[in-house]
């Protein structure tokens, strides 16, 4: 096919310009990150030799020393925050601000699904159906890791089709609560947004050829790049308090942190 190697034949459809490009990318970002990644495991080897780690700390303890280092430098929990998160509560809050963004109205429907958790919605624009949403969030026996978006029924009026409305469906892996006392489900709202990111980018595509519509219409290595932006958001105190309630007081998570950091 006129390519030297796979590499070249897999970038040919992507952003990135050649083989070497990606290489040097890659090795820069390793060079450039390598310092901070070796004091950041310094501090933390230290930390942990100081609460007890007899030898050099080791992979597999880096999350349990910097849960410990968090607490002790910030005074935060990831545990403490998980009430403010709870799935519901952060769903309805994120409809609310993607009503705002752009104007989506969503409308919970009953359709036969694969799981009873499941759960379906779906999208209107000043009163037209515009897409259907499959959310399968919670994780279980059996069900594959991790969190992705993918899409059933893409736009394609120009076929004929009667329905043409566009459908697609996000799936993570939220465990259920471990302590009795945090709500019967919390989200992670980072991988919620991210695939919400993905699946909006597929819903509101108003191009009509399905080969270069939606997500098929930027290449492979760029369809992630709009994702931070959309992501971040959720650290801005406007959009946490729109979904960031604790679920048995009411209280936003943002009010909360700002009576933390005033006292
Ligand atoms: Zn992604």
């Amino acid at each position: 096919m006129g390519f030297k190697n796979y590499a070249e034949l897999s970038l040919s459809k992507k952003m990135a310009e050649s083989p070497q490009q990606v290489i040097s990318f890659l090795r820069e970002l390793a060079v450039k990150s390598r310092p901070q990644a070796e004091k950041e495991y310094e501090q933390l080897n230290q930390f942990a030799r100081e609460t007890g780690l007899k030898d050099d700390i080791q992979a597999y303890d880096f999350a349990y020393y910097a849960e410990k280092l968090k607490k002790q430098q910030f005074n935060v929990n990831d545990e403490d925050y998980k009430p403010y998160f709870e799935k519901n509560s952060v769903i309805k809050g994120l409809f609310r601000f993607l009503k705002k963004l752009f104007k989506l109205d969503f409308e919970e429907v009953k359709v036969p699904v694969w799981h009873p958790t499941v759960s379906v919605f779906h999208l209107y624009r000043k009163g037209n159906l515009i897409g259907r949403l499959y959310l399968d969030l919670e994780a279980r026996k059996g069900k594959r890791d991790g969190a992705w978006m993918d899409e059933w029924v893409r736009l394609s009026p120009q076929y004929g089709r009667k329905n043409s409305s566009p459908c697609s469906f996000c799936v993570a892996n939220f465990p259920l609560p471990h302590r009795i006392d945090l709500p019967p489900q919390t989200i992670r709202c980072e991988t919620l947004f991210h695939e919400m990111g993905h699946a909006l980018h597929h819903l509101l595509s108003r191009v009509e050829e399905p080969f270069v519509s939606r997500i098929s219409g930027v290449e492979w290595d760029a369809v992630e790049v709009s994702l931070p932006v959309f992501r971040s958001l959720r650290h801005e105190p406007s959009v946490l308090k729109e979904f960031a309630y604790h679920y048995k007081t009411g209280k936003n998570f943002q009010h909360q942190k700002e009576m933390k950091l005033k006292s």
